[in-house]
């Protein structure tokens, strides 16, 4: 039987090729293809500025530390999302505070984040989840009124947009992942863009050692190294150049999938808003039998992914913060007991998804 795995990078000859460029050229660290990276990345999403970083959860720290927070404010956070989101705010010295999350596209609404608002609140951090885009409008709107910055972690969203802007380009600063597993991918790596030119002077002394530029001894400022290397870059490069045809081949797989499973009505998948386009992150639904569907899967060498566990539940996170958010969340608590992801990469043929419908469907 063949196993059809969750993740299956989509790398072959064209990152190889960039790849001996650089070692050709003997230029490890951010060079010629960190530039080519940004400046494309910029054309992508029309944001002002844009700096690499090692991840999207350092990406999100460095975000954090840039808005200059009070310490010990807390940031709002959608409880239905990756760790990643939660450590960023705790090791900028801020404190997680969840909101739930809705049923049918798995995000926080402007109504959840204001309901959460406390006198300590000082930031906002929409998660752009399974590539959609969270609804932007009413949450600026919300910021604004309450004078709240916000920080998008669009680690999912590369190639999504709200209405016909990028996701990342409406808060203060937007972050991004090239994970293994993401869009895209470096197999480790992120982008942080901005169009406040202040915030782009901070990261970029944060990101390399509190100096403007490499190659000078003088540090005006504290900073750290949040670097990455050419060779990323080099992938990087090599992957936006497929991502068209990525959000392509993932959008005809979401279309196979659902025309073979819709009929079946213990499943409900993930439905993006109107507002929102579409780049398939997995194939995202939640159904009563999950455990059932997941078994049948894994015993025919398919395997599934588990939503996110949440947040709040977290024992890390109930560890130091007993008192906070006691309330739950049962949507997101929901999305975790019900969710289930299906395979959804460039080496998935519709014959896969054939029989992986298959297996699905001779539950009922
Ligand atoms: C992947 C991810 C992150 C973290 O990105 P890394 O590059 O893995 O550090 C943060 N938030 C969300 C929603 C993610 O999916």
């Amino acid at each position: 039987m063949r196993k059809i795995t969750q993740v299956n990078p989509y790398i072959n000859e064209c990152e190889l090729s960039l790849i001996e460029n650089t070692i050709n050229d003997r230029w490890l660290t951010e060079g010629q293809y960190t530039q080519k990276l940004l400046d494309e990345f910029i054309a992508l999403t029309n944001a002002k500025f844009a700096l690499p970083v090692p991840n999207g959860t350092l990406g999100l720290y460095i975000g954090l530390l840039s808005l200059n927070l009070p310490k010990g404010s807390e940031v709002l956070v959608p409880s239905f999302t990756f760790f990643g989101s939660v450590s960023s705010i705790h090791f900028a010295g801020l404190i997680p505070r969840f909101v739930d999350v809705d049923l049918t596209d798995y995000m926080a609404s402007a109504d959840s984040f204001r309901s959460a608002i406390t006198p300590n609140t000082s930031a906002i951090m929409p998660i752009h989840i399974y590539g959609a885009s969270a609804d932007m409008d009413p949450i600026l709107d919300l910021a604004t009124e309450k004078g709240l910055k916000v920080i998008e972690d669009a680690a999912q969203a590369v190639g999504v947009f709200y209405k016909d802007k990028h996701c990342g380009t409406f808060g203060d600063v937007g972050v991004f992942s090239f994970f293994a597993d993401k869009t895209i991918t470096m197999g480790e790596g992120g982008i942080i863009i901005t169009d406040d030119e202040v915030l782009y002077n901070r990261l970029k002394l944060i990101r390399n050692q509190g100096r403007p530029n490499s190659g000078t001894f003088i540090h005006p400022e504290f900073g750290m190294n949040f670097r990455i290397t050419d060779l990323q870059a080099a992938i990087g490069v090599a992957q936006l150049e497929k991502l068209e045809k990525v959000k392509q081949y993932k959008t005809s797989l979401f279309q196979m999938y659902s025309d073979r499973l819709l009929n079946t009505d213990y499943i409900k998948v993930m439905q993006p808003k109107e507002y929102s386009n579409y780049v398939p992150f997995r194939y995202a639904f939640t159904s009563p039998i999950k455990e059932e569907i997941q078994l049948a899967l894994s015993t025919n060498e398919i395997q599934t992914r588990d939503f996110f566990y949440p947040m709040h539940l977290q024992p890390a996170v109930q560890a130091l913060y007993p008192s906070i958010n006691k309330a739950s969340f049962p949507n997101s608590e929901t999305l975790n007991e019900q969710g289930l992801c299906l395979p959804m990469h460039l080496g998935i043929t519709e014959s896969d998804v054939t029989f992986i419908c298959d297996v699905i469907n001779q539950l009922r």
